[in-house]
């Protein structure tokens, strides 16, 4: 009854340097992925296997799916990307060979990271009446096991609901590694605004140290709309102020100014 999936296969040119902030967390991952691809003998020497799978948690818009696309590009591997969600299927025994698929997939294009973002749609704890879930976790569970052995892929999952993924997939040999991807404060908020406002012409009436303090509370995701909102802000002063014609004759005056930002914010 269902079509094929294809999971799409990226190489990506993301890195670190893309992401602000989140040094924790980006120390982890250089750990537990880019040293077993890079020093294999030392992990064979000491006859220990790299962690089989990483868990990424925290809250919506913070740069999971953005770390987990730069540990790829820092890495030079595949990257394939799934949508929790998108793998439950309402027909008998379809999620779990999604499941099962996604693994050849990623098995046949080794070096390659596999990330399940929204991983809690999949992986919520079995025993309730969803039997969806239950199928889907063993399946889960048998691909991780299988895996232990296999330097070449890594698998990463993302969720903001960390209590309630099933207890039996945290355990060792499974996603073992558990890193928190947290709201950023005021220095990561600082190195955010300096990612997504590289390359924007800002006024000189723009701080960013102080546009940092002032946005406590935002996410990776807030700060990087704050910016686009500016932006647009700034274009329509200039478009509706003189028209097309001497608009995009002046473009390389146009600047993005505290103005735009407190429109931006209000
Ligand atoms: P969700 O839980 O909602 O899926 P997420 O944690 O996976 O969110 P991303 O999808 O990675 O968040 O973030 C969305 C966008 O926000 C990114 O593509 C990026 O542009 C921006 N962003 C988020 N965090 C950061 C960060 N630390 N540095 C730079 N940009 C960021």
């Amino acid at each position: 009854p269902s079509a094929m999936r294809e999971y799409v296969v990226e190489t990506t040119n993301t890195t670190f340097e893309d992401v602000g902030g989140l040094d924790e967390a980006k120390a982890t991952l250089r750990e537990s992925v880019i040293w077993p691809l890079s020093y294999e003998n030392l992990f064979e020497a000491t006859n220990t296997n790299p962690p089989t799978g990483i868990l990424l948690y925290g809250p919506p818009g913070t740069g999971k799916t953005l770390l987990a696309r730069a540990i790829a590009g820092e890495s030079g591997v595949n990257f394939i990307h799934v949508a929790g969600p998108e793998l439950i299927d309402k027909y008998v025994g379809e999620s779990e060979k999604a499941v099962r698929e996604v693994f050849d997939r990623a098995r046949q294009t080794a070096p390659t990271i596999v990330f399940f973002d929204e991983v809690d749609a999949i992986a919520a704890a079995r025993g309730g009446e969803q039997d969806v879930t239950e199928r889907v976790v063993s399946q889960l569970l048998t691909e991780l096991d299988g895996l232990a052995s296999n330097p070449n892929l890594v698998v990463l999952a993302a969720t903001n609901r960390y209590e309630a993924i099933d207890p039996a997939l945290l355990r060792p040999g499974r996603f073992e590694s558990h890193v928190e991807v947290p709201l950023p404060d005021e220095a990561a908020r600082r190195l955010i605004l300096s990612v997504h406002t590289e390359g924007k012409p800002l006024g000189e009436d723009i701080d960013l140290d102080e546009l940092a303090a002032e946005t406590e509370g935002y996410s990776g995701a807030d700060l990087e709309a704050l910016v686009r909102q500016a932006s647009l802000f700034a274009i329509r002063a200039l478009a509706t102020d003189v028209g097309p014609e001497e608009a995009n004759e002046r473009a390389d005056e146009i600047r993005i100014s505290r103005e735009h930002f407190e429109d931006a914010r209000s």
